[in-house]
Formats: C-alpha cells, sequence, structure tokens
C-alpha cells in the first residue's frame, strides 16, 4: 500500500504516520526527518538543507526528489510506503509519479488531514520531539506521562529550532503557496481524502484507518 500524507504543519502527519506503521509495517518516509539527520550528521545534504529549513522555506526540489528517488530503491519500500511532507510542490508530485512509473508502481491514497491556521499556530509552539526515536508530543494537547520524557524509549524530548513562531508563520505561507495546489493535483487523479484533524489523535486515525481499508 503506497499512502501520501499531506497537510500543513502542525496537522499531525508526524503522529498519525506512527499509528500507521505500527498498524501496517510499512517504512515512514519522512524528508524532514531526513533532513533533519543529515544535520545531525554534518553531512553536505545537512549543511545545504538547515539555512532552508531555519527560514522556513522549502528545500530546492531537486535536493528533495534527489534523497527520495535513492530511498525508493531500498528494498523495503516494495511493499508500500507512506510518504510524510513529500511531494510538497508540483513538481516534487510530477517527479514522483515519474519515479513511480518507473518502478512499476503508483500511489494508491493521498489523504490529506485538514486544520484551521490558528490552531496549527499552537500546535506548532507547543511541540516537543524525542531525540531518540522522533515520536511527536504536545505540552498541553498530547503531553507525555513524565514531562521531558518519551513514553516510548525514555529518550529527551526537545523543542525543533523551526517551531518558534516567526519560523512556523513563515512555514505556513510557503504551505498556502507552493503545496496547498497540490490538493487539486490529487483530486483531480481521483486519490484525494480529506480528513478533520481537528478532532482528538485517536479519531483522526480512525477516519484514517477507515479510508486505508476502504482502498485494499
Ligand atoms: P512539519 O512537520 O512542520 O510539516 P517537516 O519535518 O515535514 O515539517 O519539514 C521540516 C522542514 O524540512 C520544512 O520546513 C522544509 O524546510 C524541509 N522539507 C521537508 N520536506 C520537504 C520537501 N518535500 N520539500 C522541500 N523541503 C522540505
Ligand atoms: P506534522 O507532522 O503534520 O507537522 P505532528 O504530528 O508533529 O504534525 O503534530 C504537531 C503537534 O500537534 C504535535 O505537538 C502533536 O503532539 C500535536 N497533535 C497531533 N495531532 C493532534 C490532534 N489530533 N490534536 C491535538 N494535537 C495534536
Ligand atoms: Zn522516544
Amino acid at each position: 500500500m503506497n499512502i501520501i500524507f499531506m497537510g500543513p504543519p502542525g496537522a499531525g502527519k508526524g503522529t498519525q504516520s506512527d499509528f500507521i506503521i505500527e498498524k501496517y509495517q510499512i517504512p515512514h518516509i519522512a524528508t524532514g526527518d531526513m533532513f533533519r539527520a543529515a544535520i545531525k550528521n554534518e553531512t553536505k545534504l545537512g549543511l545545504e538543507a538547515k539555512s532552508y529549513m531555519d527560514a522556513g522555506k522549502l528545500v530546492p526540489d531537486e535536493v528533495t526528489i534527489n534523497i527520495v528517488k535513492e530511498r525508493l530503491l531500498e528494498d523495503d519500500t516494495k511493499n508500500g510506503f507512506i510518504f510524510d511532507g513529500f511531494p510538497r510542490t508540483i513538481v516534487q508530485a510530477q517527479a514522483l509519479d515519474k519515479m513511480l512509473k518507473e518502478l512499476n508502481r503508483d500511489i494508491d491514497v493521498v489523504i490529506n488531514i485538514d486544520v484551521p491556521f490558528d490552531v496549527l499556530l499552537k500546535r506548532l509552539s507547543g511541540r516537543r520531539i524525542c531525540k531518540v526515536c522522533g515520536t511527536s508530543y504536545h505540552l498541553e494537547f498530547n503531553p507525555p506521562q513524565v514531562a521531558g520524557i518519551c513514553d516510548k524509549c525514555g529518550g529527551e524530548l526537545y523543542t525543533r529550532s523551526d517551531d518558534n513562531e516567526e519560523s512556523a508563520r513563515v512555514r505556513l505561507e510557503t504551505y498556502t503557496n507552493e503545496t496547498k495546489p497540490l490538493i487539486e493535483y490529487y483530486l483531480n487523479r481521483g486519490l484525494l481524502n480529506e480528513v478533520n484533524g481537528l478532532q482528538a489523535v485517536d479519531k483522526v486515525f480512525i477516519d484514517i484507518n477507515n479510508i486505508i481499508e476502504g482502498i485494499k
């Protein structure tokens, strides 16, 4: 099953991906996570991506498309994958179509998690991430059992450098200008499903799960 999760920053893509991975055992391809890993490892890619990410801008299409291309060639993607945060532009979506065609694969479903901007700003400013396993928490909406510590692995929680108010506003603007047009792109392809991301985490998952079960 080949799934794309779409939605603005803070919509809950990462949170919901965790449930899907657990239930369906398919790899999670999150370009944001890949860039953050590259920054941590101080690779050339990391150096290139960092300035864009800190500014709330998108990493250039060519760079992003290349890392996805490499990732899709790995064996574990053969039985399915879930894209989280990719594609984010029409150019990326077209490149993905081409890549999948060459591999004789196709997108099964695109799930767009819809949340209004005022709520997103609160979600981003209260988001905390596990340094070790990447799980997302929220100080108010989804707190860990022990403050500052990951429930799953005991790792330390941190605040992403781009989750400050200024960067978050730019990211939401970038989303509107560059990513939102993808809704129509996938609507025209008959692949788009909308989910109300304002509901509680487990309710959002029920809706997503129903969509996935419906296409299996
Ligand atoms: P969020 O969880 O807020 O949606 P991500 O972790 O997906 O954010 O992405 C963080 C940043 O990484 C983005 O603001 C952007 O700079 C960069 N990035 C991630 N995915 C892409 C992509 N597909 N194209 C370009 N830049 C990307
Ligand atoms: P994305 O990957 O789309 O940027 P995340 O999954 O990291 O979003 O979620 C953003 C923030 O909102 C996190 O702090 C997360 O704990 C919280 N969150 C996710 N889903 C919900 C929800 N349904 N209701 C309230 N808060 C949520
Ligand atoms: Zn953890």
